[in-house]
């Protein structure tokens, strides 16, 4: 069976069009902890194991043309596809869904970016240990966060990494003195840590009222990194 890579390119949400590379939730992810959930390939039925919050990613996966696509992607790369950009990317969120699963594919996306230095590349992720063994090989136009809530949170904070922390309200994200992303921005741009509001507790319009309040207090990280991705 010929496996094939499949890209969702996503005009709206992101502050800039952004194509991105998904795996299936939770099977892709070996330190997730607190939001870890797997749904079924075939029947779509959800396997909740995290205690924390809900993955937001896994979520889209009730619908079976999701499941398919992220499972596409995942046997693809498993059995050693080489992943290509589309042509036009410009903008490239390594897994909205699913994590590095291993050295080699972690690898394989650091070849990625360096072989496409015009391109900023983010992601999250909790696979720890593969971004420590590579912490001074990692390309300009890659961005790392750790993304907290996961086995190696440990590392995150003995290394000082830059990290997202899903908060479950504004007066926790005010008590990290943490700002709060809701559309990337700071995640592109890598500067700065940030909170995340808990995406299954508030609807979207919500958290924009929320973070727009919030952020009045970072102002000058925004249009510190505005400049960054737009360069
Ligand atoms: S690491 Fe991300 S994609 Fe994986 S289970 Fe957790 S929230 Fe979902």
């Amino acid at each position: 069976m010929e496996f094939k890579q499949k890209w969702v390119y996503k005009k709206t949400y992101y502050p800039r069009p952004t194509y991105e590379f998904n795996l299936p939730a939770g099977h892709s992810c070996p330190f997730a902890k607190d939001c870890k959930i797997k749904v079924d390939r075939h029947t779509g039925k959800f396997d909740t194991m995290g205690k924390g919050y809900r993955c937001y990613a896994a979520i889209a996966e009730r619908f079976p043309g999701v499941r398919k696509t992220r499972w596409e992607n995942f046997e693809f790369v498993l059995h050693g596809g080489k992943i290509e950009l589309p042509k036009d990317a410009k903008y490239v969120r390594i897994h909205s869904s699913g994590d590095f699963y291993n050295q080699d594919y972690f690898d394989q996306w650091l070849k990625i970016c360096r072989e496409n230095p015009n391109v900023i590349f983010w992601a999250f992720t909790k696979s720890i240990r593969f971004w420590l063994a590579r912490i001074n090989e990692i390309p300009s136009n890659l961005t790392m966060i750790g993304s907290l809530g996961g086995h190696e949170d440990h590392l995150v904070l003995e290394h000082k990494l830059k990290h997202s922390r899903v908060v479950k309200s504004i007066e926790e994200a005010r008590q990290y003195d943490l700002p709060i992303d809701n559309d990337d921005t700071l995640a592109m741009a890598g500067k700065y840590s940030f909170a995340l509001l808990d995406n299954t507790k508030f609807t979207l319009s919500e958290r924009q009222v929320l973070t727009d309040a919030h952020n009045q207090y970072y102002k000058h990280i925004f249009d510190e990194v505005y400049s960054i991705i737009d360069k």
